[in-house]
């Protein structure tokens, strides 16, 4: 029998899908390690996890697992990272509302529960853990977990080096210069190809400023975690680690966990949205390798006229697509027009939409054999561990980074960066699924074994039993 724990961990993720859908994932790995798991989730977040059955799920497969909830300032319906909230509202917001909760778990004693004796905190909350351990005089280990790519979580540490090397700020002449004073990525990066808040362009109150210094608040930290593998990232890693050396890979976590709980199905799915499985059999019935799938995760935000170029593109390449569009992937348009009816319409033919897929169980389908992403770093996980070549069309924060590290150090795909036409989206659909296939086929498979990491011996199995161990001795 597995001795009983008397580890105690506290994961907390911002109320974003990409990064409670990863924290989740984490948390169930540690569960599975019989640590014991408190996550702390927004309401807002809870509701729709509870409403799409997720954690009733959760609680029966994990008895050491349970949820906590603070208050947000959404309402229903509000979904956080949606146009309306800034990721810098979103932080804001959510560490005030955290503070009284966290500070009254951290000090309070349950009978059969632990005291809570680490902190995995969502890195983008900054120094938040660690001011409140320091101001309740407790000392327990504080760790951050990055839901982003580490490819990119090094130009975000970098940023200020750029700016002494005066290669920032960028003017918008400046695209296509190449970034050169960056260890591990010299002569790699365009300027276009930095975080989206490096852009003269960029918005919000989510800053450069703001993002060097969150990031930089991680070295108060006691350790790093990061959703990627050695083999995917190793020189990236090796820079990261001269500043982080307690550093935890023990990504692809989706693949990760799908291998631990070895049940042979994919691993229970983080649902925000309403799933639409009729997709699956619509993929049945397509031949292999022959459908393109087409989605830009949960907060992407498209203009009419880009939805149309994509929509154009797609069917003049004349391949089959699956593509999901959420209801409020289009700006600016009215609940009763949700798809332009042409597209409605003209799609029945060689295509399927849905609101909200399956998305792991769609790539790993033998229909697939391309997708066309917004490169979320899940995303980009997901399909690198399924074998699908990629067309890349990031829209902000790491996704830049993602999609040219996927076309120019994984040649894993192609880079659509910046450009919005239809004749280029028939041409990259066709190169990706004929011209330059076998190519493809080659380096996503090589890839595709790599990520077997996560196996046993394989070096994220053996980082996630580091951690485990090191969370284990720190609560004796
Ligand atoms: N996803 C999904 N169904 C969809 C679209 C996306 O399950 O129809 C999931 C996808 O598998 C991934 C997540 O949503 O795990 C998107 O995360 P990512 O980091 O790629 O992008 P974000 O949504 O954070 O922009």
């Amino acid at each position: 029998m597995e001795e009983a724990t008397v580890a105690h961990v506290l994961v907390f993720p911002c109320p974003l899908q990409g990064h409670v859908g990863s924290m989740l994932k984490l948390a169930e790995l540690l569960a599975l390690h019989h640590l014991h798991v408190t996550f702390l989730n927004t309401e807002c977040i809870h509701n729709r996890l509870t409403r799409f059955g997720a954690i009733e799920a959760l609680l029966e497969c994990y008895p050491t697992l349970h949820f906590k909830t603070i208050s947000d300032c959404y309402n229903e319906g509000q979904h956080p990272g949606s146009r309306d909230n800034s990721m810098g509202d979103i932080t804001l917001s959510t560490t005030l509302h955290a503070k009284p909760l966290l500070r009254q778990i951290l000090v309070s004693e349950n009978p059969g529960t632990p005291k809570v004796s680490c902190i995995i905190q969502d890195g983008i909350f900054g120094s938040l853990a660690i001011d409140l351990a320091s101001e309740l005089g407790i000392r327990i280990p504080i760790i951050h977990f990055r839901a982003s790519s580490a490819c990119c979580f090094w130009p975000y540490f970098w940023i200020p080096k750029l700016f002494e090397c005066k290669e920032l700020p960028i003017r918008d002449e400046d695209m296509d210069r190449m970034i050169r004073n960056m260890p591990g990525m010299e002569n790699l990066l365009r300027c276009r190809d930095l975080p989206s808040f490096c852009r003269p362009s960029s918005q919000g109150n989510m800053s450069m400023d703001w993002v060097a210094l969150q990031t930089k608040q991680s070295l108060e930290a006691d350790a790093l975690i990061l959703n990627t593998f050695e083999e995917l990232d190793g020189p990236i890693l090796s820079q990261i680690r001269l500043h982080f050396p307690k550093l935890y890979t023990i990504g692809p976590l989706h693949h990760h966990l799908n291998v631990t709980k070895a049940t042979g199905i994919l691993s229970l799915r983080t649902v925000f949205f309403q799933v639409d499985r009729s997709c699956m059999a619509w993929l049945d019935a397509q031949p292999q390798g022959s459908v393109i799938y087409v989605s830009f995760g949960s907060s992407t935000i498209v203009k009419r006229e880009e939805l149309m170029e994509f929509w154009h593109g797609l069917v003049s390449s004349k391949k089959r697509f699956l593509w999901v569009m959420r209801h409020d992937l289009v700006a600016g348009k009215g609940n009763d027009d949700r798809i332009p009816a042409e597209v409605e319409e003209g799609t029945k033919e060689k295509g399927f939409i849905v609101e909200w897929a399956p998305q792991e169980e769609v790539l790993a389908h033998k229909a697939t054999g391309g997708f066309l992403t917004h490169s979320g770093w899940n995303s980009t996980l997901e399909s690198l561990v399924a074998g699908v070549p990629m067309i890349c069309w990031p829209y902000f924060a790491d996704q830049q980074v993602n999609n040219r590290f996927v076309s120019e150090v994984w040649k894993l795909g192609l880079d659509m960066k910046d450009v919005c036409d239809r004749h280029v989206v028939e041409n990259m659909v066709n190169d990706l699924t004929d011209h330059r296939k076998e190519e493809f086929l080659r380096s996503t498979q090589e890839m595709g074994m790599l990520a077997h990491s996560v196996s046993p011996g394989g070096s994220s199995y053996s980082s996630l039993h580091d951690l485990v161990q090191y969370i284990k001795s720190a609560s004796q």
